[in-house]
């Protein structure tokens, strides 16, 4: 496995691999990897003859400086569980090699990013935009793969693709939970005991709500908060229904409306998304 930090040496390795007509999957993730990153690397190498990873806790998507601040960083223990996991080249940029100079690129996403994700977060999708696109410029991947544990990201980053006419495909991929039902995430190591307790309430109310159909979505929304926020220790940021394909509410909840709830919980300091589709 080959670890690379500029985008010259990882184009001319790439060549190399396309040369010899081999497929190129990629994953790019924010490092801290944990069995859910783990999961995107398998697909990857099932179906793809190689696997690149890129690590890079991008700046431009964290509206929080605390939050990026101490957002887990263990690159050494990363590139051990990749080797593992059958990964050929990890992408490791500093920030200056990403960004030589500031990205003032402007994206829109049209109601994509006025939701959920993109209301309570300003300007999180651009970055991710802005970092994505730079990531598959350098890498040229023919698939890249993407968690549905962050459901918007991959309508957005499908928005992108094709708005920027890029050659690639994007293969959402399941989400990954611990054994009580939490969603796994990077940030979940982050969590004091009493809270780390607790947070598997928010998948138990999810998987909960969904047998409940003789309401409203609005009414189901209120149900869901008042069970969370019951805890004490979690706080609903928000949650909503929304259609799977334009993210706009639905009006009930029919299978024929493709209803997802998609939640942020406040769990102390650190903040927890996840979804479920109804
Ligand atoms: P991150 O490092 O948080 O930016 O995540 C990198 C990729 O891993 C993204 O496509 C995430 O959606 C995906 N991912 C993170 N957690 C999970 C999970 N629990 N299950 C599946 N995919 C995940």
């Amino acid at each position: 496995m080959k670890v690379i930090k500029t985008k010259s040496e990882l184009a001319d390795c790439l060549q190399q691999f396309r040369n010899q007509q081999k497929t190129i999957g990629f994953v790019p993730t924010m490092g801290a990897l944990h069995e859910g990153h783990l999961s995107l690397v398998a697909k990857s190498t099932e179906s793809c003859d190689i696997t690149v990873v890129s690590i890079f806790v991008n700046p431009t998507q964290f509206n929080d400086k605390n939050d990026l601040a101490n957002y887990p960083r263990c690159v050494e223990k990363d590139c051990a569980l990749l080797e593992k996991a059958g990964c050929n080249v990890v992408f490791t940029p500093e920030v200056e090699e990403m960004y030589p100079e500031p990205d003032t690129r402007q994206f829109s996403f049209g109601n994509l990013d006025k939701v959920m994700e993109g209301e309570h977060r300003p300007g999180h999708f651009n970055g991710v935009a802005q970092i994505v696109s730079k990531l598959f410029d350098a890498v040229k991947p023919d698939k890249a793969f993407f968690g549905l544990k962050d459901f918007q990201q991959v309508a957005i980053i499908k928005a992108m693709v094709k708005q920027l006419n890029m050659k690639l495909e994007i293969v959402p991929c399941p989400i990954i939970r611990e054994a009580d039902g939490l969603a796994k995430s990077s940030r979940n190591m982050l969590l004091e005991p009493q809270y780390r307790a607790i947070a598997p309430k928010i998948h138990q109310t999810l998987a909960e709500a969904a047998k409940k159909r003789d309401c409203t979505p609005e009414q189901l929304c209120q149900w869901i908060t008042s069970t969370i926020d019951a805890t004490q220790l979690l706080k609903t940021e928000y949650v909503q229904i929304v259609n799977f394909d334009t993210l706009m509410p639905v009006e009930k909840l029919t299978e024929a409306e493709k209803p997802i709830i998609c939640i942020a919980v406040w769990a102390g300091k650190i903040r927890l998304i996840d979804n479920f589709v109804l």
